[in-house]
């Protein structure tokens, strides 16, 4: 940079856009009032700007009045920023790109690509151009490279000015013009605008591409485009470059109309955050006073820091919505405009120096710095002497004229004419290596950026850190106070613990005494242990023998268990056939017998019981029946005899009746002979009438007397056989009277006998029942024989196991009588049951035997377990003992040593020899496989070690395990 600087402030321009449809639909106002060319009044307040542009300002004449001067700045080496600022659809986007393809419509951004190379055209032939275009968005602060969209956060550098930049290599187009390609006129115009509208539509695509709204999208995203121009004299090698950007701002409208929330609020506070750091940024400018400006507080502000009070020429449209609806962000938008007008660019060509005016710039530059010196040193003589209190006169002071002398050489532009006069030619050799060092100075130059970069983070983050520690320290002071107390205080224990150390020896030795004790006690426990495991041992063969034999039984026992099932089943189906019989099926028994005998012989026993009860109840049944038998008969005899002697009587009175009816018959003739002889007479007596009286007249007197004595004659034998008759009537009477009683008593008898005849057949038939039931008993007599059969079989089974029973139980068979037999196949079926009884009773005590004695096996066992058991834990016991004292000697050991080491460091190194005698002959003799022989190893190693430090020489120890007889190997298993 040779030029003159030329300050100058930010341009801003001010344009408004025309109502739009909704905005006329909603019947908003039209707020602006374009008082003049350069002001503007909102609200009643005027605004001044470079510009302000009505509604209906045409893109081309946005174009002519401001961008265009700005394609000639950047042709001519300046930097030249154009940015759009104002709300969401103000006209950002209209003015800086516009319809793209439309050439009335297009806006600044397609204008500025076409006239840059109309400009290239009209400029020198020896000029050799090269354009390079990029084009990025900011969003969220990262930067994403519309060019080439895997790029999504590209970096900021500083190049060697300290200009930062975007560091991205995708150039879309990077078009070198040269008149020596000798392009034709016509195709260089044809491509290269295109080229450039091409770009713009491809960034535009690839943010389309990124999002799904690309209104609000915009509206939140700065867009940046760049177009970097350098341009070389191919005879005088002078290089010149210019930056443009083209900004499309994001809009500035306040979080709160957009009524944004979530990550859309994020986003625009973010947005906003880049949007404030502008503000805040261009407020710093604008004041001027501040010495930071804060650029670095967001990218879009570190890109454009050159823009902004840098080295550029730069442009601010503000762009404003005429409605009322949209007041105060129209005020706040033409306020930003104003601030931002009083900041003040220094712009000036970016000129590369050749290696003369380098040379050349050098040389003034090593002269300025030995003036410089000669004057630094007048000044502090001066100084010096002021100091000193002299008084130094006016004509020896120094001035400062001297200062602004150099800074005058110095503002001469190294540009000028004369340039020419001082051309030092330096070899091309020389001159390739200079570019190759430079080159080489600006690589490290950006990767000192890079790191400057990360250590401006890095020294945020240690200001953090530092703030932490300065917090630590302060805690760590407190703390230290603390630990000093505790350094006193442990300085005293630390006095005890000395005295301690004392006693701790005194106890050292007892506890090698406690110890050699200890470890005899473990030997002989050792010795008792082995003996008590040979006893184990002896006990788990005995065990394992008990438990064969117990099994054995067990087995044994199932067997006989199954064959006593077998037999109770047999047992107990007889049972139930016999039940059937005798109890007429109400006794039921179970069918099938299987698992637990004992219930199942009670049951059999209850079941026996009971028919034993029925039987009982029959015997007794039969007896009275038997008995009622008996009398029957007896009184059947009875009947039978009084029949007899009835029928006797009956026979008497029939005989007498029969000679009654023959007299009564003979009567009866005799009466018929008497009434014949009456008649005969009476006839004779009416004929002797008849004659008497004839003869009365005859014979007179004389025959009167005759036949009145024979007349006396006749009556008194009529009146004898009167009476004869009568008393023959009475006797007859009599006799009917007595017949008729025998006929009755005949009745009487006769009902008797039929009364007694039925019973007889009651009696008959009791009878049969009883000699049904006889037989039955006879059957069951049969059944029982079965099941004293199978009692022999039980108990010849029980012979083996079991006292045989009693032999009296044979049944001797006695046919006398039959209800002896039955009581007595009765008595013998209870005697059989008794038996069975007395059996079942004998195998339920021998498996409650077996029973009994499988407890006190199981007792027996676990009492060998709880011997096994005490002996381990004794054995523990004596193991943890040692152990312990292993430990706290061991622990004893460790304090000496600490105490004895930080004793022989601090005070006296070569002191302090503690003679502990080593006991070598004390050890146990022991054995690798020994349990103990570890720990006995371990303990005597510490015992020695310690002792060997005492003494002040640490050598293994040899002579304890030396000690080690592996002839004792005694197994503990
Ligand atoms: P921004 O980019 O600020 O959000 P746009 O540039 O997209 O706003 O403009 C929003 C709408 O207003 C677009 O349809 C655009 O055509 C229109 N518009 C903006 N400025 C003007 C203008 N000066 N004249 C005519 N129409 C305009
Ligand atoms: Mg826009």
């Amino acid at each position: 940079m040779a030029d003159i600087p030329a300050e100058c402030n930010i341009k801003v321009l001010c344009r408004f856009r025309p109502l739009n449809q909704s905005e006329i639909l909603r019947g908003d106002q039209f707020i602006p009032k374009f008082q003049s060319d350069d002001t503007v009044l909102v609200g009643g307040k005027s605004y001044v700007f470079d510009r302000v542009f009505p509604t209906n300002t045409t893109q081309e004449q946005v174009y002519n009045t401001c961008a265009k001067q700005i394609v000639k700045d950047v042709l001519g080496g300046y930097n030249g920023t154009i940015f759009a600022y104002g709300q969401t659809s103000s006209g950002k986007t209209h003015t800086m790109e516009g319809k793209l393809h439309d050439p009335h419509q297009m806006g600044i951004i397609p204008r500025i690509a076409e006239d840059i190379f109309n400009h290239i055209f009209a400029m020198d032939e020896n000029l050799e151009f090269h354009i390079k275009v990029s084009y990025f968005e900011i969003y969220m602060d990262k930067i994403r490279d519309l060019l080439d969209v895997t790029k999504t956060n590209l970096s900021v550098h500083e190049d060697k000015n300290r200009v930062p930049f975007v560091k991205s290599d995708s150039y879309s187009v990077s078009l070198v013009f040269s008149p020596l390609l000798l392009f034709p006129l016509l195709l260089f115009l044809l491509i290269s605008s295109p080229l450039v509208m091409d770009v713009i539509d491809e960034g535009k695509a690839a943010r389309h591409v990124a999002v799904t709204n690309m209104n609000e999208h915009s509206s939140r995203s700065h867009s940046i485009f760049l177009i970097n121009i350098k341009q070389e004299h191919v005879e005088t090698e002078q290089k010149l470059c210019g930056k443009l950007y083209l900004v499309d701002l994001a809009g500035s409208e306040k979080v709160s109309k957009t009524g944004a929330a979530g990550a859309v609020l994020d986003e625009a506070k973010n947005i906003n955050k880049s949007l404030s750091a502008l503000g805040n940024v261009i407020s710093a400018l604008a004041e001027g006073t501040k010495s930071h400006v804060p650029y670095r507080d967001s990218k879009m502000t570190r890109i454009l820091q050159d823009s902004l009070g840098g080295n550029c020429r730069t442009t601010m449209f503000i762009c404003c919505s005429p409605s009322s609806y949209n007041d105060a962000e129209t005020k706040s938008t033409l306020m930003f405009g104003q601030r931002a007008k009083t900041i003040r660019n220094t712009a000036s060509i970016n000129l590369e120096l050749t290696a003369e005016q380098w040379k050349r710039k050098y040389e003034k530059e090593k002269e300025k710095n030995k003036t410089l010196k000669e004057t630094v040193q007048k000044l502090e003589i001066e100084l010096n002497r002021w100091r000193n209190g002299e008084e130094v006169p006016e004509t020896e002071q120094t001035t400062a004229d001297v200062v602004t002398r150099f800074e005058t050489v110095e503002e001469r532009p190294i540009l000028d004419n004369d340039t020419s006069s001082i051309v030092v030619r330096i070899s091309e050799e020389e001159r390739q290596k200079y570019e190759e060092e430079i080159r080489k100075l600006y690589k490290q130059l950006d990767d000192k950026d890079d790191e400057i970069n990360l250590q401006c983070q890095l020294v945020e983050k240690l200001k953090q850190q530092m703030l932490d520690q300065d917090e630590l320290l302060a805690s760590s002071k407190g703390d230290g106070d603390k630990v000093q107390a505790e350094l006193g205080r442990l300085q005293v224990e630390s006095d005890c613990a000395k005295a301690e150390v004392k006693e701790v020896l005194q106890a050292l030795e007892e506890l090698a005494i406690n110890y050699d004790q200890k470890s005899q006690e473990v030997e002989e426990k050792g010795l008792q242990n082995q003996l008590l495991a040979d006893q184990l041992s002896q006990k788990m063969a005995s065990l394992m023998e008990l438990e064969a034999e117990l099994s054995r039984m067990q087995e044994v026992s199932g067997q006989q268990r199954k064959r006593i099932a077998d037999v109770l089943n047999g047992l107990m189906r007889d049972l139930s056939e016999f039940s059937t019989i005798v109890g007429n099926g109400e006794i039921k028994l179970p069918v099938e017998i299987s698992g637990a005998i004992e219930e199942e012989f009670t049951v059999a026993r209850l079941y026996i019981s009971k028919i034993k009860s029925e039987v009982k109840s029959m015997v007794k049944r039969c007896r009275q029946l038997e008995n009622m038998q008996l009398e029957c008969h007896r009184k059947m005899e009875e009947t039978g005899r009084e029949l007899s002697s009835c029928q006797l009587l009956i026979s008497q009175h029939e005989a007498k009746i029969r000679s009654l009816t023959e007299y009564m018959q003979s009567v009866e003739q005799k009466k018929r002979l008497l009434e014949e002889s009456h008649d005969s007479l009476s006839e004779e007596l009416a004929k002797l009438q008849d004659q008497g009286n004839l003869h009365s007249a005859q014979k007179g007197e004389t025959e009167d007397g005759n036949q009145e004595s024979h007349r006396g004659l006749h009556h008194k034998q009529l009146a004898r056989l009167r009476d004869e008759i009568n008393e023959k009537q009475r006797i007859i009477d009599e006799l009917t009277d007595r017949n008729s009683k025998l006929e009755l008593e005949l009745a009487h008898v006769r009902a008797d006998f039929e009364r007694l005849k039925s019973q007889d057949n009651t009696k008959s038939e009791r009878l049969e029942e009883l000699s049904f039931l006889h037989e039955r008993h006879e059957q069951t007599k049969q059944d029982l024989k079965g099941l004293e059969e199978t009692v022999v079989i039980i108990r010849g089974i029980y012979k083996g196991f079991c006292q045989p029973p009693s032999g009296s139980s044979e049944m001797e068979p006695d046919d006398s009588g039959g209800s002896c037999t039955q009581k007595q196949k009765i008595s013998f079926l209870e005697n059989n049951l008794d038996q069975l009884t007395k059996v079942h009773k004998q195998l339920v005590r021998d498996n409650a035997d077996l029973r009994c004695e499988l407890p006190k096996l199981e007792k027996r066992l676990r009492s060998t377990a709880e011997r096994v058991k005490a002996l381990e834990t004794a054995l523990r016991d004596a193991k943890e003992g040692a152990m312990m004292d292993r430990r706290r000697y061991q622990q004893e050991v460790d304090r000496i040593k600490d105490a004895m080491r930080a004793k022989n460091a601090l005070r006296r190194p070569h002191a302090a020899q503690i003679a502990k005698p080593v006991r070598p002959k004390q050890m146990p003799v022991c054995s690798p496989t020994n349990p103990f022989y570890t720990y006995i190893r371990a303990t005597e190693q510490a015992n020695t070690y310690s002792n060997a430090l005492f003494q002040g020489n640490v050598t293994q120890p040899s002579a304890a395990s030396s000690n080690c007889n592996p002839n004792s190997v005694q197994s503990n298993t």
